[in-house]
This record gives C-alpha cells, sequence and structure tokens, in this order.
C-alpha cells in the first residue's frame, strides 16, 4: 500500500505515516467486511492519497474504478473510515496519478463512458452457452465495423449480456483511446430521445448518437411500442451503417421475437450476427463461481463451488448472490466456508439454527446502538428517533430469527402483525437507498450474531 508520507506528515503531524497505513489497512479490511456484495480482491491495491482534517482521499487505478466506489461502496467505505478512526471522517476517490501516471488517461476522464471495472473479457468464462457470443464480442472489438454489423446478442437476464457488452468497450478502450464509443442503456436513450424534443435540442442528440465509432445499446427491447423512438433509432441505425459504424445491441429475445417491434428494425437486427447466450452448464456455473470467488478474495474449495452451482442454475446474478450470502454469513460468525457453512447460508438459516438469537439480543443491541429504553421501543411513541429503532428491531428480527410477525409485534408494544411487515418493508427500502442505513444493518446484525449471548 503506497503513501504520500510528505503530505500527511505535514497536514497531521500526531499522524505518523505507519500510523496512517495502519489505519488505511483496517479500513480496507472493515470495508470489505460491511459490505460483501461489493468487496473486492482489488482493494488492497488502492492506495492512501491523502488522510487528514476529517477527510481521506482513496486513490484508485482509473476512472472507472472510481465511478464504481462512489457509486456503490462509499458508504461502508465512510462507515469503515469511522469505525477505524473513531472519528467522523469522510471519504472520497480519486484517480492515483502519481502511481498510475502512465495509465492516466484525461480523454477518460472526460468521457461519459461508464465502465464496471469487474466487466471485463478476463473475468469472463467461457462456456458452450456463451462461446459464439463471447467469441464475436472479441473479434468485433479488434476491428469496429468490419466483421459483424450489426452484433446483436440475446438471452434472458442474468446471462452476461450487460458484461459483455462493457468487456468489448473495455478493450476498445484499451487499443484506442480516441475511440469514440457511447454505451448506454436503451432506456436511457428513449429518455434522452424525449427529453431532445422536449428542449428543441433534437440536433444535439444526433450529433451525439451518430458521430461514433460505435454505438452500444444495452436491452434493446424496451423499443418495443415506443414508435417514435423506433423511428429515431432507425434513422440513427442507417446512417451509423452506411458509414461503416459499428452498431452493437442486446435484448432479451431474438430480434423476431420481440413484440411490437416494426419490421424494418427486425430485419436490420438480422443483418449482421445474431448471437444467443443459453443458460450455463454445471461445469461453466462451477468456474463462474470459482471466477467470482477469485475476484473477492475468497478461498472457496471445489466441494463448495459444486454445492453452489448444484444449488443455484439459471440465473449467474443468483450465483453471484449466493456468494454473497457466503460470504456474509462466514464474516459474521468468523467461520471458514465448510461446505456446511455454504448449506447453511443458502437455506437461510444461518442466524437461528448456528446461534439461538433472541429477539432480546436484539433489542439490546438496538436500544444500545441508539441510546434508547426498551420502554420507548414498547410504548405508543412515534417520534422517529423512536420509531426507527422500532423498525429496525422488527426488520432484524424477521431477519435474524424465526419468530412469526405476530411473535416479534408482541415483543415490541403488542403491535399487529401488518405494523411488522410495514415495518420491514420500509427498512428495507431504507436500505438499499441509502449505503449508511445499509452498513448499519450489516453492522448490528454481525454485532449481534457473533456475539453468542448478551448479558441482559
Ligand atoms: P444480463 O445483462 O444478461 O442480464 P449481466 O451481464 O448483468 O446479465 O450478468 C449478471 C452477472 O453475472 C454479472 O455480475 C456478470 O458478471 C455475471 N456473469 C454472467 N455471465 C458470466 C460469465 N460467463 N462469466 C463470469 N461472470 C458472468
Ligand atoms: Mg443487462
Amino acid at each position: 500500500m503506497e503513501l504520500l508520507c510528505a503530505e500527511i506528515l505535514y497536514k497531521e503531524p500526531q499522524l505518523s505515516a505507519k500510523d496512517a497505513e495502519d489505519i488505511f489497512v483496517e479500513i480496507i479490511a472493515r470495508a470489505k467486511k460491511l459490505d460483501p456484495a461489493n468487496a473486492r480482491k482489488w482493494f488492497d491495491k488502492l492506495t492512501l492519497v491523502h488522510m487528514s482534517g476529517g477527510s481521506i482521499e482513496i486513490g484508485c487505478p482509473d476512472q472507472a474504478t472510481v465511478q464504481f466506489l462512489h457509486d456503490n461502496s462509499r458508504g461502508s467505505f465512510t462507515r469503515a473510515a469511522q469505525q477505524a478512526t473513531g472519528h467522523l471522517v469522510g471519504v472520497d476517490f480519486t484517480v492515483d496519478n502519481r502511481k498510475h501516471r502512465d495509465k492516466f488517461d484525461t480523454d477518460w476522464v472526460k468521457s461519459e463512458l461508464k465502465l464496471h471495472p469487474d466487466y471485463t473479457f478476463n473475468n469472463f468464462v467461457v462456456g458452450p452457452s456463451n462461446r459464439l457470443a463471447h467469441a464475436s464480442c472479441v473479434a468485433v472489438s479488434r476491428s469496429l465495423g468490419q466483421t459483424y454489423n450489426p452484433l446483436f446478442l440475446y438471452g434472458s437476464s442474468g446471462l452476461g449480456k450487460t458484461h459483455l457488452l462493457q468487456a468489448l468497450c473495455w478493450e476498445v478502450r484499451k487499443d484506442d483511446k480516441n475511440a469514440v464509443i457511447q454505451l448506454l442503456s436503451c432506456e436511457d436513450f428513449v429518455n434522452r430521445f424525449i427529453r431532445a424534443i422536449e428542449t428543441g435540442n433534437l440536433s444535439g442528440f444526433q450529433n451525439r448518437f451518430r458521430n461514433v465509432d460505435a454505438l452500444v445499446i444495452d436491452d434493446i427491447q424496451f423499443l418495443r411500442e415506443r414508435e417514435q423512438s423506433q423511428e429515431e433509432f432507425f434513422h440513427t441505425f442507417n446512417t451509423l451503417y452506411n458509414s461503416g459504424k459499428q452498431i452493437i445491441l442486446s435484448a432479451d429475445s431474438a430480434p423476431t421475437d420481440i413484440p411490437s417491434l416494426e419490421d424494418r428494425l427486425i430485419s436490420r437486427f438480422n443483418w449482421g450476427l445474431v448471437a444467443r447466450i443459453d443458460p450455463p452448464s454445471y461445469d461453466t456455473r462451477v468456474a463462474i463461481v470459482q471466477k467470482k470467488a477469485h475476484l473477492r478474495g475468497l478461498e472457496i474449495t471445489d466441494q463448495v463451488a459444486d454445492y453452489v452451482a448444484r444449488k443455484v442454475q439459471a440465473n449467474i446474478r443468483e450465483l453471484e448472490g449466493a456468494l454473497t450470502n457466503i460470504y456474509a454469513v462466514a464474516t459474521t460468525t468468523g467461520e471458514p466456508i465448510t461446505l456446511e457453512l455454504a448449506q447453511t447460508a443458502l437455506e437461510g438459516q444461518i442466524a437461528a439454527s448456528t446461534r439461538h438469537i433472541s429477539i432480546t439480543d436484539i433489542i439490546t443491541a438496538v436500544t444500545r446502538h441508539f441510546d434508547v429504553r426498551l420502554a420507548d421501543l414498547q410504548s405508543k411513541k412515534r417520534s422517529q428517533s423512536i420509531a426507527l429503532p422500532r423498525q429496525i428491531c422488527m426488520y432484524l428480527a424477521r431477519q435474524l430469527t424465526s419468530h412469526s410477525l405476530e411473535e416479534i409485534g408482541g415483543h415490541l408494544g403488542g403491535r399487529d402483525h401488518t405494523t411488522v411487515m410495514h415495518a420491514c418493508s420500509k427498512v428495507e427500502d431504507k436500505r438499499s437507498d441509502d449505503p449508511k442505513v445499509h452498513a448499519l444493518l450489516n453492522e448490528l446484525s454481525q454485532e449481534i450474531t457473533q456475539r453468542p449471548a448478551y448479558k441482559h
């Protein structure tokens, strides 16, 4: 881990470079634990650029990584930093161009191309189900507009279409930094088109999408029943095609099977190569599980990989979800990833079966954290400072124990099952909207599951 020692010492004389380094290592370790779904092995390669005055700046190799962390992990890093330092510090991400000066590319920063750092060809497992799609993406990335045009990928959700489209873009960018690529979801394309009409800036829109080396549109089935957008896309397609520019599309079904799509579009989509992606075979699923575990820095045995691959069959996104569950359980219990642990994690019975967590354990942890009294939680008070901890108790009780809604309501002032249900869905919403809530819930569950029993 690299440090800009001079800067740390200058700004924070009491904090030695070694201290800062230790804190930084701890931040990374905690961030991984707080949000297993987004934890990656490459977090260890992040650098500390700056640590002083309540702010910590973390260095990344490129803008895509900055974007990924900003979008997915800012909450967990902030929380991790607050835990590691004991202070209310903020975290930001930046391209560290000291270490990666050669790779640093200002055009890249300026361009709006948002690519996921994981979605590369290297991280894509090739098997019989996706071989053609993969090979055609590789071929197209090597010579835009020259091989298959358009390239049309289709397959059910979660089978790797978006991954392949992004891998193709990564590859093009790697070889030619000046290549102009527009990659967007069809929904985004349609929304931008509508906005262009509303603001009277259709020519701006057309310039943007017609002056490119490659136009990559994900989930093109979104065009169905949108006549005006289909018309616009038809002309965009023709302009690009006639000038030898590459068009790459993905959809959930073959061109002919997309309902309410104009015939002239269907026929154009069939002009180039149409590649189908099927659900992966068992061997491919095992290889994917191993690859994903490796990306997260997890050690899993062949037995566990086999178990996960058998358990989840149809959708690779769900395979990843299974791995995340296993990791979350392993970190909360502090146990190695054995077959038994994987089984318990995927059967969703971890809390109830490995430790006997009672509602009282949960209430104790939550009242401590929020500094409220049990009597308040059981009272009729509805102020936010009481209602939120109460809802969190209900939510965690639902997640970590096998008590019924009625029983949970009973512990919290005799509330009925609909109130508990409502509280759970509210907390679930907050969890997905707010990384801070997400991190807090992880932390509380960890605390509750790790301590076998509170002294009540
Ligand atoms: P789609 O766009 O088809 O719905 P995605 O591209 O979003 O699917 O893929 C869902 C998840 O599965 C992603 O995290 C992706 O990395 C992963 N995935 C899909 N296929 C593969 C594969 N062959 N190798 C590795 N990961 C894969
Ligand atoms: Mg997709």
